[in-house]
């Protein structure tokens, strides 16, 4: 369940890979036995899937000419790919309170991706695609990377519906617009100069269109290469980041602020800590 950038990242590499490929078989192993079983219904469908056409692949999402689609989350680093089958090589030593899954999808090619799957927060499931039209799945209720469905006209009706919640809350978070990592958003926010817990109906038009800007504009330097995040890649490596946002998160608590040097400070909310400058970013 990688979230932005990682999720691209990870979808970058993978989806020229498999799609067009031929699923010959999928195996599901038990690499570990916990106090839990999992996800009961989860792997019943596997057999739909065999001798299918990958037709549309990305970081969390798998469809296939069988007209049933595969969805999937696990954590950084758990999807590999192998040009040949004879060069996997994953040693899961994670325990979780649940069963671990390796499941290995085979292609046409003797190249395969396996995907550890194990914890609560993980899933794995294939069912029939009944939703007509539908043919890749966002991955939020804006999809960040999708500039069709990113506009600053839907971005402005989301907060619109929205006005008695905080910004970050209406961005990043369970309820937000997108599925993006706080500290990403955070730093966001800084160089927008608007405070996370800021209600979104103080924002005015030009505070929204700067902040819709900045997010575009930074999605477009992930998406070109120009920025990448650090993240352990489909064939084992750790990627190192390169021209990098900083992350906003507690290892930024009291470190200069990147625009103007003031202490990094923290706010509760959501749940969780939301880092801010508080000389950029004045609340509302
Ligand atoms: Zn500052």
């Amino acid at each position: 369940m990688p979230s932005f950038p990682i999720y691209l990242m990870i979808e970058q590499q993978i989806k020229p890979l498999i799609e067009g490929k031929t699923i010959t078989e999928i195996k599901c192993e038990t690499y570990y036995k916990g106090r839990y079983s999992w996800h009961g219904d989860s792997l019943r469908n596997l057999d739909s899937i065999k001798n299918a056409k990958i037709v549309y692949a990305d970081s969390k999402f798998i469809l296939t000419d069988s007209n049933y689609i595969i969805e999937f989350s696990y954590f950084n680093g758990d999807l590999r790919y192998f040009n040949d089958v004879s060069d996997i090589n994953i040693k899961p030593s994670k325990k979780s309170e649940t069963d671990g899954y390796i499941l290995t999808f085979y292609f046409d090619d003797k190249s395969c991706m396996t995907l550890v799957l194990y914890s609560w927060s993980t899933n794995f499931s294939i069912r029939e695609n009944n939703m007509e039209n539908m043919k890749i799945m966002p991955k939020s209720q804006i999809e960040l990377t999708d500039d069709a469905a990113f506009t600053l006209e839907r971005f402005r009706k989301w907060l619109s519906e929205r006005g008695n919640m905080n910004i970050v809350e209406n961005c990043s978070t369970a309820k937000g617009a997108f599925d993006i990592y706080n500290p990403v958003m955070n730093y966001i926010l800084l160089i927008s100069n608007i405070h996370p817990r800021t209600k979104t109906r103080n924002l005015s038009d030009d505070e929204i269109e700067k902040l819709y800007r900045n997010i575009k504009n930074i999605v477009d330097n992930y998406k070109t290469g120009k920025r990448i995040c650090e993240f352990d890649d489909i064939f084992g490596n750790k990627v190192a980041p390169k021209n990098d946002v900083v992350w906003l998160n507690s290892s930024m608590l009291g470190k200069p602020c990147p625009v103007c040097g003031t202490s990094i400070d923290f706010t509760p909310c959501a749940g969780t800590k939301m880092y801010f400058c508080p000389n950029c970013q004045i609340k509302k």
